[in-house]
């Protein structure tokens, strides 16, 4: 299971009981998503958080594992941090996002909670902190592809991650890997080496987790006891999880949260807010509608595309903004040496924006979006540059000398 930090923007709905809100619902007949723009706007820009940095904290794995359940711990510790018992009494179920045992996924798609938590870092600075349910990725009505959406779509609302972390549950060896951190990132180190007697495909994976994350780290889990995994009836009741794992989670969740755990992400040198989050999340869910996506044949492989496809998007932006502001809408003719040399300088700029993002998928996975951002790139100049001719002839028809032209025909 991956517990990813990632830097993102949301806000707090005032006056409502908080819950769970459904932003991406998934139709399992036709494989298609729907993002809900209303609920997500609703969360995102709310007054008192739409301009604030923000933190999305998002469970992301197989189906079944007890995400929702790590989350509403996790919920548990936001509402109750000052106090020393905050993980819940003993008889008390377990609410927040719906989790339930039984073979069949309770959640579909991605939900956020709707308040967002405004924590206060050591510096100072206040970022927003919002946390995301996904549904069950790898369950067997899902194909691959949905669910690679999924990830992505919860992966990727920002191009870079800061951190991921890896959580295990289960762990039955803590004689070979303590429990926890420690004995986690040790595990982890060991798993994450590659040598040349790996299948190249594997190796090349252990090298884009090094190189997309800037911190990777790993938690090891006891087993929560059989009654947690197994009983029909368990609400959560703390009496039944087996002692071992609430020490765990009383360790791991405040560090998970702590305030300068909660790195603000920054895009392009820009600090996304919830406003942006919640253009992020639309030009990502359109990226996963449009036709000519090829079927990704892994979760890393779909992540790849939504992160170079939101890379290729922020350099042409930035190339038609820096193009708008020469030769824009209602800008005067520019003579075509100096638009051309403007062009050469800012599609240069663009593609350099692109290469310096840090990116999945390897080199030659890259190279076919350079390719792609390059041709559209040259599109775009031909026509900004056809545009800008036109401004030309049209200035001429209105001199004198054209318009005596004109009367003479
Ligand atoms: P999700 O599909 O990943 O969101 O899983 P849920 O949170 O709905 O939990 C699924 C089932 O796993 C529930 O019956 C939980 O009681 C149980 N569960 C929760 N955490 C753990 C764990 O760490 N280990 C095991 N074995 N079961 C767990
Ligand atoms: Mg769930």
């Amino acid at each position: 299971m991956f517990v990813s930090v990632m830097f993102t923007g949301t806000s707090t709905m005032m006056g409502t009981k908080p819950g769970p809100v459904q932003i991406v619902t998934v139709c399992k007949e036709e494989h298609s998503f729907a993002l809900d723009t209303e609920a997500l706007t609703r969360v995102l820009l709310a007054p008192e958080v739409r301009d604030k940095h923000v933190v999305v904290l998002s469970v992301a794995g197989a189906f079944r594992k007890g995400k929702s359940f790590l989350l509403d711990f996790m919920l548990r510790y936001m509402y109750r941090k000052d106090d020393e018992n905050w993980l819940g009494e003993d008889d008390e179920p377990l609410t927040g996002f719906s989790w339930r045992g039984g073979s069949e996924p309770e959640t579909t798609g991605i939900q956020l909670w709707s308040e967002v938590f405004l924590i206060k870092k050591s510096d100072g600075t206040e970022v927003a902190v919002v946390l995301m349910d996904t549904q069950g990725a790898f369950d067997n009505q899902s194909t691959v592809k949905d669910c690679a959406t999924i990830f992505a779509l919860s992966t990727m609302t920002s191009s870079i991650q800061v951190s991921l972390m890896f959580l295990i549950r289960d762990w039955s060896f803590p004689y070979e890997y303590d429990y926890g951190f420690k004995g986690g990132n040790k595990f982890l180190d060991k798993r994450l080496q590659v040598n040349e007697s790996q299948h190249e495909e594997l190796q090349t994976v252990r090298d884009h987790i090094h190189s997309c994350f800037t911190s990777i780290s790993c938690f090891l889990l006891p087993h929560p006891g059989l009654k947690v995994a197994t009983s029909p009836v368990f609400k959560g009741q703390l009496n039944v999880v087996a002692p071992e794992f609430k020490e765990e989670l009383k360790s791991l969740i405040p560090k998970l949260l702590h305030p300068n755990r909660l790195a603000e992400k920054e895009i392009n040198g820009n600090k996304v807010t919830c406003r942006g989050l919640l253009e992020f999340f639309k030009a990502y869910i359109k990226i996963y509608q449009g036709e000519d996506l090829p079927q990704p044949k892994t979760m890393l492989m779909a992540t790849a595309e939504a992160n170079n496809l939101a890379a290729v998007a922020t350099a042409k932006d930035q190339y038609h903004k820096n193009m708008e502001k020469v030769c824009g809408g209602d800008l005067p003719y520019v003579a075509p040496d100096s638009l051309e040399e403007k062009h050469h300088f800012y599609s240069r700029e663009a593609l350099h924006n692109f290469s310096s993002t840090k990116k999945m998928g390897g080199q030659e996975f890259c190279h076919r979006y350079q390719a792609q951002l390059e041709k559209e790139l040259e599109e775009m100049w031909h026509s900004l540059s056809k545009h800008n001719a036109s401004k030309n002839l049209f200035s001429a028809f209105r001199t004198p000398a054209v318009l005596f032209v004109l009367v003479c025909l």
